[in-house]
């Protein structure tokens, strides 16, 4: 079980300037209404200032000014609402776009990939780390824009009524600077692992109930228990390290925001004293620096959200990793293995032949579970695979679909290895349906229909009596409801539901690993002679334990500990008195 990959912070830099170049008029538009709206709360506190110097002037120029202060005010609140109306936009605008990305990179990720992936934290990305994104989009982002623009505009206010009244306000820098680069070292990484815990935690919940009958038939209980407590502990450590964190930086900038009101007040006050400042600059100066607290208090606020929406964007972009490549060139796949010369010699034996050549792979290093098969398997034909627990037959049934990639060697389909087709192109030549099936919530209709898109009353009624199931669906009625919330299948008749998506999706190869496992021996002896029937021209490639199934197969591969130890027709094995007349002899006695 592996874990997948966390965009890197360059990774994360190209996709916010990507992200902001994709949207560069609304990203101007909301700048730009945030300055306005931070140039509007500028007028206030220097109004204030002028009435105060001048409010022997007449009750004319005071009740002139107050207006002009209220008027201010109003446009402020009116160009604020305004700039986090077109922020949200922007937020809703990036997030659907990254959900699509997402969602295309989760349904583009390698079969390999998924097979191999810890379960809980593909979860885990799909749930948690979209919310933690969808709220900060939705949140931090727009108030972290407002809030530094405030903070720039107050302080080019501050420039502008007395450079020197910008001092008192550097006296909380050194103390930030401080708090958030401590913070900003070691946040990214502990809501890394924050996140990573929980993804731990959600397998091995997900595991638990998963596999609940067999843990309470194994009396397992207690240990799945202390497992689960192990995930939360470790969980609980992690959400400990990051609120020690919060913990010392919160209360560090608290601390900060009230240096330069403070300072402000004293410094400005000597300043007038000496007359160096006029007593309007010193009182609009003493507002400018409060005005800074809101949005400084807003932004180390924010940015512990934005840490933690930095790390959930990281294990998004991190499966932008798998983003398919170009299809590989015809031929270029097998150049690319070293068997170039063969695939020439494919194209002589059949358009659509299987050539297996010293096909290797293991899924621990240097522990082989596939030691060098060389096959051929002919374009029409029908091939059963058979051999002891463990031989390698799921696996190389896995290979043949593509879900693998041979370590070494390779698997050519008319001389073009199939782990180097696109995965479109994977689907529409090779299809492989084992034990273990999913009923999608819909109609059977609907549950047929991903399979073939459109496709009419005929052919779905076609496909179901291929695999004798149109009995049981006439009855339950096409349009149905099925799957959760729907009525329940039984697993065989789940299993004959696959086939019948098989059948429809039309792929030149069909690989059945254990496909008729949950039927009856009767019924699924019945089930394979209809299926011969509709497949007859396309090559079957069967993984089976009941050996009737290989009686009818054209030819018979038996795999022992990763080899192919017999091959040929039922007829020559048995003559041959080798393990698969063995085998036979067992299953008929
Ligand atoms: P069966 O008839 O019992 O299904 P099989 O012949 O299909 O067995 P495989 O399932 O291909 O055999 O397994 C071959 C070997 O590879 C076994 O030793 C198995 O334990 C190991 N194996 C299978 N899947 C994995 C995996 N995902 N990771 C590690 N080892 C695996």
């Amino acid at each position: 079980m592996s874990e997948l990959p966390v965009a890197s912070n360059r990774e994360l830099a190209a996709y916010a300037r990507r992200a902001v170049l994709a949207h560069r008029g609304e990203f101007a538009l909301v700048v730009g209404l945030q300055a306005l709206a931070a140039v509007a709360g500028l007028f206030a506190p220097w109004l204030l200032g002028t009435l105060v110097s001048d409010v022997t002037h007449g009750q004319d120029t005071v009740l002139r000014l107050v207006l002009f202060i209220l008027g201010c005010l109003a446009a402020q609140a009116v160009l604020v609402r305004l700039a986090e109306y077109a922020a949200a936009r922007l937020g809703e605008k990036i997030l659907a776009d990254l959900r699509e990305e997402f969602v295309s990179d989760l349904l583009g990720l390698p079969p390999e990939t998924v097979e191999d992936a810890d379960a809980g934290d593909l979860i885990t990305r799909t749930t948690r780390d979209i919310d933690q994104l969808s709220s900060a989009i939705r949140a931090a982002i727009p108030a972290t824009m407002t809030s530094v623009g405030i903070v720039c505009f107050t302080l080019g206010a501050l420039v502008l009524i007395s450079p020197l009244l910008l001092l008192p306000c550097l006296l909380s820098v050194p103390v930030l600077y401080g708090a958030a680069r401590w913070y900003l070292r070691r946040a990214h990484q502990g809501y890394l692992r924050q996140a990573a815990t929980y993804s731990r935690l959600t397998e091995s919940l997900a595991e638990t109930v998963e596999g609940a009958r067999t843990v309470e038939a194994l009396r397992l209980t207690a240990r799945r228990m202390d497992l689960v407590d192990e995930s939360i502990a470790t969980s609980y450590a992690a959400e400990r390290y990051t609120l020690r964190l919060r913990n010392v930086f919160l209360p560090l900038c608290d601390t900060s925001y009230a240096l330069p009101v403070a300072a402000m007040l004293i410094f400005g006050g000597t300043l007038y004293l000496h007359g160096e400042v006029s007593l309007a600059a010193v009182t609009a100066g003493t507002l400018y620096a409060s005005q800074l607290l809101n949005p400084l208090d807003q932004l180390m606020f924010w940015l512990d959200s934005l840490q933690s929406a930095g790390a959930s964007l990281a294990r998004l972009l991190g499966m932008a990793r798998f983003r398919a490549p170009a299809p590989t060139p015809v031929g270029a796949g097998s150049a690319a293995q070293g068997d170039g010369a063969r695939s020439a010699e494919a194209r002589t034996t059949g358009a659509r032949d299987i050539e297996v050549r010293d096909l290797r792979y293991a899924y621990q290093p240097s522990q082989d579970v596939l030691r060098g098969i060389d096959l051929t398997i002919r374009q029409g034909e029908w091939l059963a695979v058979v051999g002891p627990s463990g031989a390698g037959k799921s696996t190389l049934a896995k290979l043949l679909a593509g879900i693998y990639t041979p370590d070494t060697g390779g698997i050519t389909v008319g001389g073009r290895q199939v782990a180097g087709l696109a995965p479109a192109e994977r689907r529409g030549t090779v299809a492989l349906v084992t034990q273990e099936h999913h009923v999608f919530r819909g109609t059977l209709r609907d549950n047929l229909t991903i399979a073939r898109p459109g496709a009419g009353d005929e052919e779905i009624a076609d496909a179901l009596r291929a695999v004798d199931a149109w009995e049981w669906a006439e009855e339950l009625g096409v349009d149905s409801g099925i799957g959760p919330g729907g009525q329940v299948l039984d697993p065989a008749k789940v299993q004959q539901l696959a086939l019948a998506r098989l059948l429809l999706a039309d792929p030149d190869i069909l690989i059945l690993d254990e496909a008729t496992s949950l039927l009856n021996p009767q019924a699924a002896r019945h089930l394979e002679r209809s299926l011969a029937a509709v497949t007859s021209g396309r090559t079957v490639i069967a993984v089976v334990h009941r050996l009737h199934t290989a009686q009818d197969a054209d030819r018979i591969a038996v795999l022992d500990d990763g080899r192919v130890t017999e091959f040929g027709t039922h007829e020559e094995l048995l003559a041959k008195n080798g393990a698969y007349a063995g085998l036979w002899r067992a299953w008929q006695g």
